[in-house]
């Protein structure tokens, strides 16, 4: 059970989480930091980058206050609540602490450690005070990435499960998401947002029932919630359209977290903590036949455009153009050709300088900024006809840069200007659903 940043959000969430929790067999709960902590270490951290101590140790000085607050509504005893408050007062100290050294970048990914160390420690002393036999995990004892930043579900599964079995008695484990050793064994992260992909490991590696991502909405909604009015939930997808639905954007579920989960044939549900009742979404291997699903939406995309008679109908010119991406670490998200060139899109632009000046020794490069891609995930396999005009057809209005189909049998996707993401979503829903 792996349980978000807004589910663990206040002492009175907390307790709703442990009530929930109760009614499972053994479990692991898999807990995020407490919702906004992860945001404000990471402001921290950016203070100390920036010589600024001073900021930096005011918001150490609320995120305190906060949390000894939180202590004080949280617990019934005097002891829990002292021994809590003690923990907490060495992790403010350690906070502190970091701004008397010259700051690095392992410095600034300690920091951002700080809240699921803080939020599983608060949860297991509950646990306990209400007599529930919980063990807290250590998360940088077995989860570890190697030097692509790759976990190994095997690592994991041969690090936890003897941790596991030394307390045939406790009911429940609790451990950190998102937390992780690097190659180098320092302290690292699976990205914003990847207590879900610590969840799924975890799930993978020790062949759980169910993989249960608990948090603030019912389920995967067949739309962007945030952007588009009246979305439902979906209740059932398949892996492969989960990911593809992660990946182009549904910020429901971390893009990696599925691919462990399909791997090892464990089901993910997703669950809402304030609505416990509420069916959620399984996400397991069910293919189910002429259904669009759902429509997600990824921003932040840039455009790249070579165009090259020099390099019309020559082999090998998509492997040269595809290697320069290679050496430079960035992936490629949706790819379109035509006779004089290809259109890529991406979505780290950390490289983008160096890719545009080697692309250039090969033809003209267009670069457009502030770009979208909207997804549109279900039965899009060939036979099924219709589909694809409907949704073309959704879009009638909105001026689109390129469009991808037949990669996978379950995606179409479009990209478009950022500016007109809201008026595409909505037409989409209207259309299809
Ligand atoms: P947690 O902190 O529990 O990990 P997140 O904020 O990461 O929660 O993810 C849940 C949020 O994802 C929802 O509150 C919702 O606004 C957003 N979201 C975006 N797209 C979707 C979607 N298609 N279905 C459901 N939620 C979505
Ligand atoms: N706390 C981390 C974040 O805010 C990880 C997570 O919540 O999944 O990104
Ligand atoms: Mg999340």
């Amino acid at each position: 059970m792996k349980f978000g940043g807004t589910s663990v959000g206040s002492p009175q969430r907390m307790k709703e989480v442990a009530r929930l929790v109760e009614q499972n067999d053994r479990s692991i709960v898999v807990l995020s930091a407490m919702s906004g902590t992860t945001n404000t270490l990471v402001e921290i951290a950016d203070y100390y980058a920036k010589s600024n101590r001073e900021s930096a140790n005011a918001l150490i000085g609320k995120l305190r206050t906060t949390y000894m607050n939180h202590v004080r509504n949280l617990y019934s005893t005097e002891e829990v609540k002292a021994k809590t408050a003690d923990f907490l007062e060495t992790i403010f100290t350690t906070l502190l602490s970091y701004g008397k050294d010259a700051y690095t970048p392992r410095i600034g990914r300690e920091i951002v450690s700080k809240g699921e160390i803080m939020s599983t420690t608060m949860m297991t002393n509950y646990f306990n005070e209400q007599g529930i036999k919980t063990v807290l995990l250590n998360a940088l004892e077995f989860m570890e990435i190697d030097a692509d930043k790759e976990p190994s579900v095997s690592n994991i599964a041969t690090k936890l499960q003897p941790k596991i079995d030394a307390y045939p008695d406790a009911q429940y484990f609790i451990t950190q998401g998102f937390i992780c050793l690097n190659h180098d064994g320092e302290v690292d992260n699976l990205q914003r947002g990847g207590s879900d992909y610590t969840a799924s490991l975890i799930g993978a590696a020790l062949r759980a029932e169910v993989i249960e991502i608990w948090t603030d909405i019912d389920g995967m909604h067949n739309n962007d919630p945030r952007v588009v009015e009246n979305t439902q939930p979906v209740h059932q997808l398949h892996f492969e359209e989960a990911a593809e639905l992660a990946y182009f954007g549904a910020k429901i579920l971390h893009p990696t977290c599925v691919l462990p989960a399909k791997a090892a044939g464990v089901p993910v549900k997703l669950l809402n903590t304030m609505d416990p009742t509420a069916e959620g979404t399984v996400i397991n291997s069910i293919f189910r036949e002429k259904e669009i699903k759902a429509i997600a939406a990824k921003d932040n995309i840039t455009a790249i455009k070579i165009v090259s008679s020099r390099m019309l109908l020559q082999t090998g010119f998509l492997r040269k153009v595809f290697e320069i991406f290679e050496t430079y670490h960035t992936s490629i998200d949706m790819v379109t050709t035509s006779e004089v060139g290809v259109s890529m899109s991406i979505d780290n632009t950390d490289y983008l300088a160096s890719i545009v000046a080697e692309l250039k020794k090969y033809g003209t490069v267009e670069v457009d900024r502030n770009m979208c891609i909207i997804c549109v995930v279900g039965d899009l396999i060939a036979d099924n006809v219709g589909y694809e005009s409907k949704i073309t057809n959704a879009l009638r209005n909105i001026p689109i840069r390129m469009i991808s189909y037949g990669g996978s049998n379950h995606n179409i996707s479009f990209l478009i200007s950022e500016n007109d993401k809201q008026a595409a979503l909505q037409a989409l829903s209207k259309e299809i659903f």
